[in-house]
């Protein structure tokens, strides 16, 4: 077997010779065999490559950068308080803040028993703080472009040590216009370093990036070209935008769904749903771009608590979201684009967990789905809504209607009090379950 492939089918860390402090971390994070992405990347970026790497949200990808970057910047891990001591080693650039502080959270969890030094930065929120932390020094900076080159502008901040860039999300980064900034950012950085880049998914505009900016990059997958995640189970159901908002309580009841990530395309609609969905007494959140970010991180963090059950959301609000199993995706409105649908169901099914996404889908949305289906390559045929059944109401002069529905699929506590917040009294019936 060649050294090469003898390492992808390394089944431990150990294996991918991160050093004993990094493997104890992963350890305490329960985190047992390395993911494929982790298993391709690491060798790789331990060995001084750029990287190309396609790799879909949830595949364990973060870890596939900064467990090498940390590996590679230990021998200059010490605790001096010297700011001098403290240069920033390495950068990495994501396209939203949710994402940004993700990344950042993860490299604090895997670097916690190396002396490096670690923040993140992003627009939203007061410079103050973030240039006292740059100005004490870090090793491993996690930003978003915009706020990066505030800093960079500011002179709080040097780039002139970088040693690895990483470019996480960068189809989404370019999407979201950031091309620009990019270049002003990547013309602050040594030449001689080393460039990781990542996305979901590669364009002609990715394949441009990676020319311009990367040195003889390897090419890594792990997944087919825009292919959907495979754990995840895709259902459509066709809805009229009126109906809309009933066909998803429905679908969340029959399905008893104890959370969901709802999408829309616009902050108007996303606000518009949250507040008819609180009115029918579900339990909801709403984020996306023009909430303040103290509202946004709030509402999420509420989110991971089990405290909400729907997490309303536009499409760059959710980049970058990671909620550990979480089951369910609603995407109440199709995105323009197959990138995003892609991008929004890999939100579920993450690291091998199963999820479900499920797609309301409008007469004048069928130009999207179709959009969809030739990008994923495989149809997504449309199934009827659930089933649902509202709990029988004792009534003193007439006996209860006989029903043939079996105890076991009637709506029982909170289904059964949002059955009767919802519905007429009388059943809804005659539609298979695509169950
Ligand atoms: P990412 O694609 O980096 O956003 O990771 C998706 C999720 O998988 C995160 O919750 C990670 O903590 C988790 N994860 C990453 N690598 C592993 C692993 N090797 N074993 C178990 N969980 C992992």
């Amino acid at each position: 077997m060649s050294e090469s492939s003898a390492l992808e089918a390394a089944s431990s860390f150990a294996e991918l010779n991160l050093s004993p402090e990094i493997v104890r971390a992963l350890d305490d994070l329960g985190y047992q065999t390395p993911t494929p992405i982790q298993k391709q990347a690491i060798p790789l970026v331990l060995a001084g490559r750029d990287l190309l790497a396609q790799a879909q949200t949830g595949t364990g990808k973060t870890a596939a950068f900064a467990l090498p970057l940390l590996q590679k910047m230990q021998p200059f891990a010490n605790t001096s308080t010297s700011p001098a001591r403290h240069p920033v080693r390495a950068l990495v650039l994501a396209p939203t803040r949710e994402l940004a502080i993700q990344v950042y959270e993860s490299v604090v969890a895997y670097g916690k028993n190396i002396p490096l030094r670690s923040t993140v930065v992003y627009g939203g929120v007061g410079l103050e703080s973030q240039t006292q932390q740059l100005r004490a020094g870090v090793e491993v900076l996690v930003a978003t472009p915009g706020r990066l080159l505030d800093h960079a502008g500011s002179r709080t901040l040097s780039l002139a040590q970088v040693e690895y860039l990483v470019l996480d999300e960068a189809d989404r980064m370019l999407d979201m216009g950031f091309l620009p900034d990019l270049k002003r950012i990547l013309n602050l950085l040594p030449q001689n370093r080393q460039t990781l880049l990542f996305s979901a998914t590669f364009d002609d505009n990715i394949t441009r990036l990676a020319q311009s900016f990367l040195r003889d990059p390897l090419k890594v997958e792990v997944a087919r070209r825009n292919t959907a995640a495979e754990t995840v189970e895709q259902v459509v159901h066709k809805a009229r935008e009126e109906d809309k908002i009933d066909a998803l309580v429905r679908v969340v009841t029959a399905r008893e769904i104890s959370q969901a990530l709802v999408f829309t395309r616009t902050k108007l609609t996303a606000d518009r749903l949250g507040r008819q969905l609180q009115r029918r007494g579900l339990n909801v959140a709403v984020i996306h771009g023009d909430k303040a970010q103290s509202e946004r991180l709030l509402a999420l963090e509420s989110f991971k608590q089990g405290k909400i059950q729907l997490l309303v959301a536009t499409d760059i609000a959710a980049r970058g979201i990671d909620i550990a199993e979480l089951p369910y995706v609603i995407n109440f409105e199709l995105p323009y684009s197959p990138e995003d649908y892609v991008h929004r169901i890999g939100r579920t099914g993450r690291a091998g967990a199963e999820g479900m996404a499920l797609s309301l889908v409008a007469p004048d949305e069928e130009k999207l789905l179709a959009a969809i289906e030739k990008f994923i390559n495989r149809p997504l045929p449309p199934a009827p809504l659930p089933t649902l059944v509202p709990p029988e109401i004792p009534s003193r002069t007439a006996p209860p209607v006989p029903t043939r529905t079996p105890a076991a699929v009637r709506p029982r506590g909170r289904r059964a009090e949002v059955c009767a917040l919802l519905l007429p009294p009388a059943r809804i019936e005659g539609e298979a379950s695509p169950e």
